[in-house]
């Protein structure tokens, strides 16, 4: 039986994990939960699962790191970087972590990294993508990495219309039900560039062997090509229960939530090359490649800033890109190495400054 800590437990991957865990209670339990303002959904998770501790961040900002004390494996469904230093005392302490959280790992690969090849702990990815190619690899030197995107809520909208599409279009996306920021995400292809990144830090894969195919009915999860030209792909119907439980199980398929994809229903699969053009956000991890460790920092933060302000009106699509690609270039060169947690939050908190500055002074 394991115990399991949950951050970011009243999130859409932190309620889903909380199903799985229910569905299996033979091999999993609740340790602790800690959300970070929806106190009335935390206290309903508590009274379902009794915790030995929960908390909220806006009560107890070390609520994080109490929580993972005395867990099995950690689930990380946080936003942004919150989670890091909880993270860090993880794989520290060999807590096994699920990780569905990417900014973390895109910010702090380097001190992620370093900290795993000598932790006793391992860190499981919980992204679908992700989760697909450990799946893929299975121990084996990849050729190159094939993620799939579903191409998000506008994939299909002419280009000269993308500027009247608000965040409550976005919201609407085809195959996943996820948290806003990530849906929103999903529509910019922001996410995908994210996950490229995160793929690059997982799997010690170079960027340029990492591509991008987009795939509508989000069925091939991802894939990786062998130096043979064999390609593995895996698939599941779209439902993040399922990496949730690999991840939460360590790598194993044992049955949970999810229903078997039927070759019934199934439509035909398609894979086509995403228009950079109409989304020039996947362009930005080859844009900030080799430009430092913390740039990464700066796609983060200056998309969270966007995501804030398009869902407040306040931006129009096209601005995402226009903002951010203006972000990465004032920050370019002007950036120390990654030493430690704080070289990140500071990075972190200047690039919002000058964001909301490029947003609401300058625009
Ligand atoms: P949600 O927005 O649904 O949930 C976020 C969780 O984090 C909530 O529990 C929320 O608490 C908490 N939270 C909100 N703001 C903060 C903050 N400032 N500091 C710490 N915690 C905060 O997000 P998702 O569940 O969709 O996503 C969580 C993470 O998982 C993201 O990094 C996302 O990229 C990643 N992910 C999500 C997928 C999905 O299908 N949803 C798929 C793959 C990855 P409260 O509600 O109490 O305010
Ligand atoms: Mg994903």
């Amino acid at each position: 039986m394991k115990k399991v800590a949950v951050l970011g437990s009243t999130g859409s991957i932190g309620t889903q994990t909380l199903e799985v865990i229910s569905r299996r209670s033979d091999l999993f339990s609740v340790h602790s939960l800690v959300a970070y303002s929806n106190g009335e959904k935390l206290q309903e998770q508590c009274e379902q699962f009794h915790p030995q501790y929960s908390q909220l961040l806006t009560v107890d900002s070390d609520a994080m790191i109490k929580a993972v004390k005395g867990a099995d494996i950690v689930m990380v469904a946080t936003r942004g970087i919150s989670a890091l230093k909880a993270v860090l005392y993880c794989l520290d302490n060999g807590i096994e972590i699920a990780l569905a959280n990417k900014e973390t790992l895109i910010c702090a690969g380097k001190l992620i990294k370093e900290r795993l090849a000598v932790s006793k702990a391992h860190l499981y990815p919980v992204d679908s993508e992700h989760c697909a190619i450990w799946q893929c690899l299975n121990g084996q030197k990849p050729a190159s990495l094939v993620l799939t995107a579903s191409g998000g809520a506008f994939y299909n909208i002419p280009t000269e219309q993308l500027d009247k599409m608000k965040s409550v279009d976005a919201l609407r996306h085809p195959n996943w039900n996820m948290g806003s920021k990530i849906t929103i995400d999903s529509a910019t292809l922001m996410n995908k560039a994210f996950e490229v990144l995160e793929a690059s830090v997982l799997f010690d894969v170079p960027l340029c062997d990492i591509e991008v195919v987009v795939h509508r009915q989000s069925v091939v999860h991802s894939m990786v090509r062998y130096p043979d030209g064999s390609i593995i792909a895996q698939m599941a119907v779209p439902d993040m229960r399922l990496p949730i439980l690999y991840a939460l199980t360590g790598g194993h398929h044992v049955e949970g939530c999810v229903s078997q994809l039927s070759f019934d229903k199934m439509l035909s699969l398609t894979f086509e090359r995403p228009d950079m053009e109409k989304f020039p956000c996947l362009k930005l991890p080859a844009y900030i490649d080799g430009k430092g460790d913390l740039m990464p920092t700066v796609l983060c933060a200056a998309d969270e800033v966007c995501v804030e302000a398009y869902m407040n009106g306040d931006i129009v699509f096209g601005d995402f890109y226009k903002i951010i690609s203006k972000a990465v270039e004032h920050f370019s060169g002007i950036l120390p190495p990654v030493q430690t947690v704080s070289d990140i939050e500071e990075t972190d908190k200047k690039v919002r400054l000058y964001t909301k500055s490029l947003i609401y002074e300058v625009l």
